[in-house]
């Protein structure tokens, strides 16, 4: 068996060590005499594998008991539209725009009521952030996106001042500590940072889940969600299981404050790489996320065999996504230190060959 280092951008690698933990549960969880696969989701068995993700997740972030923590289907993709439908009402919401994927979140919302943009990066193809968080107290709510995934642009933190924020952290969560209490709902697709594609985990603050909307069909309601313990219809429930090894993982690793260091000397070791020249980063410095380090080489024939020779090195899944080109490397947290040194090393020697 020959595992590469996989730099895709989701679904991702996933720690090793979880996935043999999987392999050697499959045919029998813990005595069951059946896979997770198999199993109802209303078997104490199940119950006690989401409960236990909840409590974990809660143990590991910090989320107090005035949250919810939900673990729907459907992605980022639905709550795109799953937000605003709960929350514009006869108001208006404000999206900050910092790449792809705060675009996407804007031009679904757009249908369901009053959207406005206070800021957008487009005019620089995504590669900066806005000078300051500002806020609007008159907004149902303020959306941004933590990390920008295709374009390589990282919020440094949790917005500093007040306001109803409403974040999608689907490449970064859990990949640096979090101050829950700054948000008013977090929402992240599982497949980067957590676990296999298929689960969604929305944290919202129960009350401002009490101001959604009365005329939603009930799996659109995260209140209904909330009440059946995320059980109100079948969950992903395989991905629910792996999400639970993932996270239990992390705080064996020493929880988020020692998951970030590790994330930030990854980083570093890429970001030392781009000189500038040959390997030009898209991002400014003072945006460039710690998860998906974004980068051009002098031409798209550099690019092309980049890629090429990198995988035939083991290195995997590092074209750059094409609305911005180049190369991306994700460096999700399952990325083990060693992956990120033998990509450094691959550009080092790339560079020297072709510089
Ligand atoms: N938001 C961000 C920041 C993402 O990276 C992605 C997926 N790459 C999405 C939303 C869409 O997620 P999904 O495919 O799970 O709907």
């Amino acid at each position: 068996m020959a595992r590469v280092f996989n730099f895709s951008a989701g679904p991702s690698t996933l720690p090793v060590e979880v996935l043999e933990q999987v392999q050697s549960e499959l045919l029998d969880w813990r005595g069951t005499g059946m896979s997770v696969m198999e199993m109802s989701h209303r078997s104490p068995a199940f119950e006690s594998i989401i409960r236990e993700l909840e409590a974990d997740l809660r143990t590991l972030i910090g989320i107090p008991d005035s949250y919810a923590v939900l673990f729907l289907q459907g992605g980022a993709t639905q709550q795109f539209f799953q937000i605003p439908m709960a929350f514009l009402g006869d108001g208006y919401a404000d999206y900050i725009i910092t790449g792809e994927w705060g675009k996407k979140a804007y031009e679904t919302a757009r249908p369901f009521g009053k959207v406005n943009v206070p800021w957008d990066g487009a005019d620089t193809n995504y590669n900066r952030l806005p000078v300051d968080f500002f806020t609007d107290r008159f907004a149902a709510y303020t959306h941004f996106t933590s990390n920008e995934t295709v374009h390589g642009v990282q919020f440094p933190g949790d917005p500093e001042i007040t306001g109803t924020w409403v974040a999608d952290m689907s490449s970064d969560i859990c990949s640096r500590p979090l101050d829950v209490t700054k948000y008013a709902l977090i929402y992240a697709g599982a497949q980067k940072n957590l676990g296999p594609a298929g689960l969604t985990v929305v944290i919202a603050r129960r009350d401002f889940l009490a101001g959604s909307s009365n005329t939603l069909p009930p799996y659109l309601d995260y209140r209904q969600h909330d009440k059946a313990g995320s059980l109100l219809h079948t969950p992903s429930c395989f991905a629910i299981y792996v999400t639970g090894l993932v996270i239990k993982r992390l705080q064996a690793l020493g929880g988020l404050p020692a998951v970030d260091s590790v994330n930030r000397t990854k980083a570093e070791i890429i970001y030392n790489q781009l000189d500038g020249y040959f390997y030009r980063g898209h991002a400014r410095p003072d945006a460039r996320s710690l998860m998906n380090v974004t980068f051009h080489l002098p031409s798209e024939a550099l690019t092309k065999r980049f890629v090429e020779e990198s995988r035939a090195a083991g290195l995997d899944g590092l074209a750059g996504h094409r609305s911005v080109g180049g190369i991306r490397a994700s460096l999700y947290n399952a990325m083990p230190t060693e992956g990120t040194r033998a990509l450094a090393e691959f550009m080092t020697e790339f560079r020297q060959q072709h510089g």
